[in-house]
């Protein structure tokens, strides 16, 4: 049986989200690898057990984060039966919907019958009657944007979702979300998206300075560059336990002679001020203003422990 560390909450590493009542750990959890059927349970316990006892109260994961698709919510499923149900209140669990889900034309994109129906089954493996946070996971050009936010309104009053977010919208479209949903007093907490050292895309488009402007929290998720911006390619070798070896989402030619270049130099300054490269490529992230939290991935225990390292360095400076 479970037993959250009673000393979970002394270090101070929360940041408010935008202009709402919520407070977010600077670093959160993600769930798109190492929570999945593939994966073994034990360690994904392991990583959620730590997380939560050093207050990342965030977990976020998405209809098809696993492999297979759904898995890793029915690995935090089994988290609230196994460890986290005394705890429900304490956590802040995000899901989202939109990309691929289930055959054919409503398993996924942004129609109000694929988000109903996803977060209907989000709810069913996850083991909830509600997530804290729900997201659109990708905006569809294709479907009427009100038909989506009216959605998600609806989410938010069956009291499904307790808050709403974006994912990856372009900022002409961010704009309108943001001013529909305010409009019916569901304003959006927060907007997720892209940012590390190796792509600045939110901050070139304006969408970081927007949330800054209207007061929105974001989230800016790969903060490591799935792990590039850490010692794991450093030398140029591909260890097999490595996510460029086991995964189609970070190609072996990613890891260029140029990029090696960078990453050496990046390492270089981050030795000199006392930290990993991972640690500087975190605290890089946080220290964007508008930025309320980073989702970090995790492979080991270990992992984890040395990335908190940037909030908890940084506890008092933000
Ligand atoms: P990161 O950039 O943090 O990469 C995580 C990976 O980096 C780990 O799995 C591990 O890879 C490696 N790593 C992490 N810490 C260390 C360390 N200290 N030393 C060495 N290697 C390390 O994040 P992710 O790309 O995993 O994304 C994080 C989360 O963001 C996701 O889980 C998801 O919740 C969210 N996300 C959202 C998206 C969206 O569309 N909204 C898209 C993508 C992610 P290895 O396996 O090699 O050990």
């Amino acid at each position: 049986m479970y037993t959250a560390d009673v000393s979970r909450y002394t270090h101070d590493i929360y940041r408010r989200c935008g202009m709402s009542g919520i407070l977010l750990p600077k670093l959160s959890l993600g769930f798109w690898h190492n929570f999945g059927a593939i994966d073994s349970y034990e360690r994904s316990r392991q990583i959620a057990h730590y997380a939560f006892d050093h207050g990342i109260i965030h977990f976020d994961l998405a209809n098809n984060y696993g492999p297979s698709y759904g898995s890793a919510e029915e690995t935090m499923g089994r988290l609230m039966d196994d460890s986290f149900r005394p705890y429900r209140d304490e956590l802040f669990i995000a899901t989202k919907a939109g990309y691929d889900m289930w055959p054919g034309p409503y398993g996924n994109w942004g129609s109000r019958k694929h988000l109903m129906a996803s977060l209907e089954q989000s709810l069913q493996r996850m083991h909830l009657d509600h997530v804290d946070l729900f997201y659109s996971h990708r905006f569809d050009p294709n479907t009427p944007m009100e038909e989506t936010l009216q959605a998600m309104v609806d989410i938010v009053k069956q009291g499904k979702a307790r808050y709403l977010g974006i994912s990856r919208w372009p900022l002409k479209a961010f704009e309108f979300a943001n001013q529909y949903l305010s409009q019916r007093d569901v304003p959006l907490l927060i907007y997720q998206g892209r940012l590390n050292m190796l792509n600045k895309e939110v901050i070139d488009n304006g969408i970081l300075d927007y949330c800054k402007h209207k007061n929105i929290g974001f989230i800016g998720f790969s903060p490591l560059a799935q792990g590039l911006l850490t010692d794991r390619y450093l030398h140029g070798n591909i260890p097999t336990d490595s996510r460029m070896a086991k995964e189609k989402f970070l190609k072996h030619d990613a890891l260029t002679p140029e990029l090696l270049h960078q990453l050496h130099e990046w390492n270089k300054e981050a030795t000199e001020n006392g930290l990993s490269l991972a640690e500087r490529a975190l605290d890089w992230v946080l220290e964007q203003e508008g930025v309320t939290s980073v989702i970090v991935g995790a492979s080991s225990v270990e992992q984890l422990e040395k990335n908190m390292k940037a909030a908890y360095n940084r506890q008092n400076k933000n």
